[in-house]
């Protein structure tokens, strides 16, 4: 088998397929802390993309509850559990990827869930690990008691194991951007691709007989505006931009900086081998670390540790390239913090957003002589 060098684990690994990265790679930042679980992501993308026939039950976009969220069906229980030990040594993942995992005669680790596996995409949704008991501390971070959302779509990742086994090669990477794509006329519907993502994020359409998957807007992304899913998102927790490789990042590049710079975002299962390209800032409420390094791999401690820093007010730039996320539907390529202010550049450097660090609050009087009433609430 080929091998492939895949930072995300510091290491080479095997790869059954030509794996060549893109001239630039498409990717987002998720912040899990500031994610409200509205579900608007998920309706964005459902009323853009998958309002048909047999389209009923995709979510290309979906919004899970951790710990005990899932659509479909357990799938990273089972995917977890199929891969084996993962030990980490520092950054040098040290288990097997989902491709080394690969019984004699298969390209990657995988299984097909049954049709009511997608039943109850909501299931979990809002639940504590634990009971809320008197006796827990919630009041005090991290908590005993917890949960957070995970929104998720399509990785659009740079070792897909979708294309990789694809027998009729219908899906391919963009060279251009890194997107994704499945090719509906080249498909026969073999479902080999909805059997090894791991993420499960292929769907088999059973009324046209092929499958689908998510485009990330490419033809929005190719204007230089970003996903719908990104630009509808409430909670503003979506950074979308481009990721370099580690040795070529740029500290004014906001996907970049948030990776590669700070590390405050981390990649979702990482141990998989598919070096996805969707990022998430850990919660930091979550009293349970083991659980979010088995999600997002060892730089959780790290990870957390920025994010504070940035919200006690020790690093603006942070806090800076945060509060331009969603600030836009243009493509932020370049950000800069000076002032309190974060300015956001297009592609061609011109700025497209501008916002305050700090919300310029208003005080108005208590009492209001035209009215000839007294105010409450009155900042
Ligand atoms: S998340 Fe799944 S569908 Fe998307 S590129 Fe990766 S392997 Fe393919
Ligand atoms: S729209 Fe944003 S805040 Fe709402 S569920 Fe989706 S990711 Fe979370």
């Amino acid at each position: 088998m080929p091998k492939v060098y895949n930072w995300q684990i510091g290491r080479e690994m095997d790869y059954p397929f030509e794996g060549r990265r893109p001239r630039r790679q498409a990717a987002a930042v998720f912040d899990t802390n500031k994610c409200i679980g509205c579900q608007t992501c998920t309706m964005a993308c459902k009323t853009t993309w998958t309002s048909g026939k047999g389209q009923e039950y995709m979510f290309w976009n979906n919004v899970e509850t951790k710990p005990w969220g899932s659509y479909p069906l357990a799938w990273d229980v089972r995917v977890l559990e199929m891969l084996g030990p993962q030990a980490w040594d520092g950054g040098v993942y040290r288990g097997r990827t989902l491709f080394e995992a690969a019984p004699g005669g298969e390209r990657a680790v995988g299984y097909l869930p049954e049709d009511l596996d997608y039943a109850y995409p909501n299931r979990g949704e809002d639940e504590t690990n634990v009971p809320v008991t008197e006796e827990r501390f919630y009041l005090r971070l991290p908590h005993d008691a917890w949960f957070f959302y995970l929104p998720r779509i399509c990785n659009h990742c740079t070792y897909p194991a979708c294309l990789a086994s694809c027998p009729r090669t219908a899906i391919y990477k963009r060279p251009e951007d890194g997107i994704v794509l499945l090719d509906q006329q080249r498909c026969r519907g073999y479902r080999d691709c909805v059997k090894n993502c791991p993420f499960k994020k292929v769907f088999y359409n059973h009324t046209t007989r092929v499958s689908e998957k998510c485009v990330l807007c490419f033809p929005a992304v190719e204007r230089g505006i970003q996903p719908r899913c990104m630009r509808n998102c409430i909670g503003k927790i979506r950074t979308f931009g481009f990721v370099s490789t580690p040795d070529r990042a740029t500290a004014d590049n906001p996907v970049d900086f948030l990776v590669h710079v700070r590390k405050v975002a981390l990649p979702l299962l990482p141990q998989l081998g598919l070096e996805a390209n969707i990022y998430y800032i850990p919660p930091v409420h979550v009293g349970n670390l083991r659980f979010l390094q088995m999600l997002f791999g060892p730089g959780v401690e790290g990870a957390i540790a920025a994010y504070r820093r940035a919200m006690e007010g020790r690093d603006e730039e942070l806090l800076g390239v945060l509060m331009l996320a969603v600030s836009t539907d243009r493509i932020v390529h370049r950000f800069r913090v000076s002032r309190g202010h974060a300015y956001g550049y297009d592609e061609r450097g011109e700025e497209v957003v501008r916002v305050p660090l700090q919300e310029p609050t208003m005080v108005r009087p208590a009492y209001d002589p035209q009215y000839r009433a007294y105010r409450y609430n009155v900042t």
